[in-house]
């Protein structure tokens, strides 16, 4: 019970969140947006932070949609697109979950004549009309600032938990950070390794063996989200060190706002879904209306070699101090997030 945290956990301003079943139409604006999450295991994000963002941002705009979720399966994530493609809507964003089976999944769509987003991920070598995401590289950079807050001066033995090798933001996230990081002679860096799929369980894994490797001399974990820190707060804990080695994370789930206030989490990424997902409503509406959607600049896609037009946000990092910020601007509820003894 420090005084700060009763700034987070003393309010009682939870700000409204609309949950939602997923599908709905309240015919406004013209045309019909379909939107494919990627899955319920790698940040618990996308269901309950992003699902009623959009769809509330939908409403708002008065625009039909439907909103699925790819349950981790690029198959079913075809599958779903072909659905929608035949049910009629005009514009569909997606959050990939690899850049090859979005790119064809956007070629698919573009060749019926449906215009494609890209909903947090870039897709590369993909044909999306717009990139709708935050600064991911900015969010790297505040992972390793925030983590070099927490360790200081002395010297530290590093261990990167890198997100998922085919989503082209776990790159962003570690250059992000490494950017940051590599230049402070004080740091080391003694084991990096990516988790495939962002799964919390192989990372909980793979932290231990690098851990072991380390021979216990991690003094603190670049983890790219809250799901990753946990998996390593986790082993942290099974050898007596949780909360004496910082571990960075994004998201600000309920879980890691609980961990940045009970110490064990030394800070985390805020990213409004309701700044997302209203950002992604204007572009496809843009889209509808055969306008132009204000961009806040382009995306090189290294891949396809063409320059994305994007609307990138600004991330916003959180530590003990102002955890309350996130639950003022509505991103978590006091009630869901003041449950222990902060
Ligand atoms: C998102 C993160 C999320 C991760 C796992 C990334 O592409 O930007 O917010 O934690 O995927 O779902």
């Amino acid at each position: 019970g420090l005084a700060m945290t009763v700034t987070a956990c003393g309010s009682d301003d939870g700000g409204e969140s609309a949950g939602d079943g997923g599908t709905s139409q309240s015919g406004g604006a013209e045309g019909k947006i379909g939107v494919i999450l990627p899955d319920t295991e790698s940040s618990v994000r996308w269901e309950s932070a992003d699902r009623p963002a959009l769809a509330e941002a939908f409403e708002a705009a008065g625009v039909e949609y439907d909103i699925q979720n790819a349950e981790g399966d690029a198959e079913r994530m075809t599958q779903i697109a072909d659905t929608m493609i035949g049910d009629g809507v005009t514009v569909l964003a997606i959050v990939n979950l690899d850049s090859e089976s979005g790119a064809a999944i956007q070629e698919k769509a573009s060749s019926q004549g449906v215009a494609t987003i890209d909903y947090d991920r870039l897709t590369l070598g993909g044909s999306a009309e717009y990139y709708v995401s935050f600064d991911n590289t900015v969010v790297g950079e505040l992972q390793g600032q925030g983590l070099a807050d927490c360790l200081g001066e002395k010297d530290a033995n590093i261990v990167y938990l890198n997100g998922s090798p085919t989503d082209n933001n776990a790159t962003l996230f570690a250059e992000g950070a490494h950017s940051v990081l590599d230049g402070m002679s004080n740091y080391k860096v003694v084991g990096e390794q990516a988790v495939p799929d962002w799964d919390n369980e192989e990372a909980a894994t793979i932290f231990q063996q690098l851990y072991t490797a380390a021979n216990g001399k991690v003094d603190g974990v670049l983890a790219a989200n809250d799901g990753l820190a946990g998996a390593a707060i986790g082993i942290l804990e099974g050898n007596g060190q949780a909360g004496k080695v910082p571990v960075t994370g994004q998201d600000a789930t309920v879980e890691g706002l609980q961990n940045v206030l009970a110490g064990t989490q030394c800070m985390t990424v805020y990213k409004s879904a309701t700044q997302e997902a209203e950002a992604l409503a204007e572009a496809a509406i843009a889209l509808v209306n055969g306008d132009e959607a204000e961009t806040t600049g382009t995306t090189t896609d290294s891949e396809g070699g063409r320059d994305v037009p994007s609307i990138l946000l600004e991330p916003q990092s959180i530590t003990k101090d102002n955890v309350g910020d996130v639950i003022e601007d509505g991103g978590q509820k006091a009630e869901d997030v003041c449950t222990g003894e902060f």
